[in-house]
């Protein structure tokens, strides 16, 4: 799978790929990251690619023409890239937005800066918009990053074990149980003492019931989901 930053700093993102996971994804070619920059699609002598707004307003707005230059050659060497704008106006990317877009070949994540873009550019271009949440950063390499790590995960090999996206946070409205690691007493607290009896299906039990008490108490919103799906099994 691939996916094409459109950014115009490319070095704030680079250095995420350079270890861990996402860098075995990248040597196994199971992913493959590209950077295009708006800069260099700009027409203006000094290669400028933000203007003031009209009507007023303060701060500056990326302009559009470099930026759909730039779009329409990602868009010309594949036809099929599924462009996301990231930006603060739009729904929230989900768990699910991940699984389903990990189906897709190539994703085209576009990078906000300054005051944001011009809204043609989104008329024009997104497929889809996505806000990573209800807070403002100062660009949109962040957000791409986040959107670009949670979908490269679901990508099959990805992970050395697969069964670690299952029963994860989000799965059916829940969050993850609680995890313990030895030792068994750190700092004078104990791992709940029925998961070392090797009992699974009492384990499994056992963890279900905490995810339900972390959910409805961090989640108070995801609980009723939790609890609707569990009445809608019925
Ligand atoms: N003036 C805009 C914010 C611009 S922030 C407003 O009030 O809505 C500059 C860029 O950062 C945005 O274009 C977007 O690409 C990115 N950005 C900021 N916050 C974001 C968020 N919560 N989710 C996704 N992208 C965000």
């Amino acid at each position: 799978m691939r996916f094409t930053f459109v950014t115009l700093f490319s070095q704030l993102i680079e250095g995420y790929f350079s270890d861990s996971i996402l860098r075995r994804a990248i040597d196994a070619e199971l992913i493959e990251v590209e950077f295009v920059n708006p800069r260099d699609f700009s027409t203006n002598k000094f290669l400028k690619v933000d203007d003031y707004q009209v009507g007023g307003g303060a701060g500056l707005v990326l302009e559009p023409l470099a930026l759909s230059l730039a779009l329409d050659s990602i868009k010309r060497q594949n036809p099929k890239t599924h462009i996301i704008f990231l930006t603060p106006c739009a729904k929230t990317f989900l768990q699910n937005d991940a699984k389903r877009l990990s189906q897709r070949e190539h994703i085209t994540l576009v990078c906000g800066r300054y005051e944001g873009f011009d809204e043609r550019l989104i008329e024009l271009y997104a497929d889809e918009v996505f806000s990573i949440g209800d807070f403002i950063l100062t660009g949109g390499e962040l957000a791409a990053l986040c959107l670009c790590d949670s979908i490269a995960r679901q990508v099959g090999g990805v992970l050395g074990n697969q069964d670690s996206l299952l029963g994860e946070s989000y799965e059916k409205y829940l969050l993850e149980a609680p995890n313990f690691v030895k030792p068994h007493r750190f700092k004078n607290l104990t791992i709940p003492s029925e998961y070392s009896k090797g009992n699974h299906a009492r384990i499994a039990d056992l963890k279900l019931k905490a995810a339900e008490a972390k959910t409805k108490f961090h989640r108070p919103d995801l609980y009723v989901r939790y609890k609707q799906g569990l009445n809608d099994e019925k």
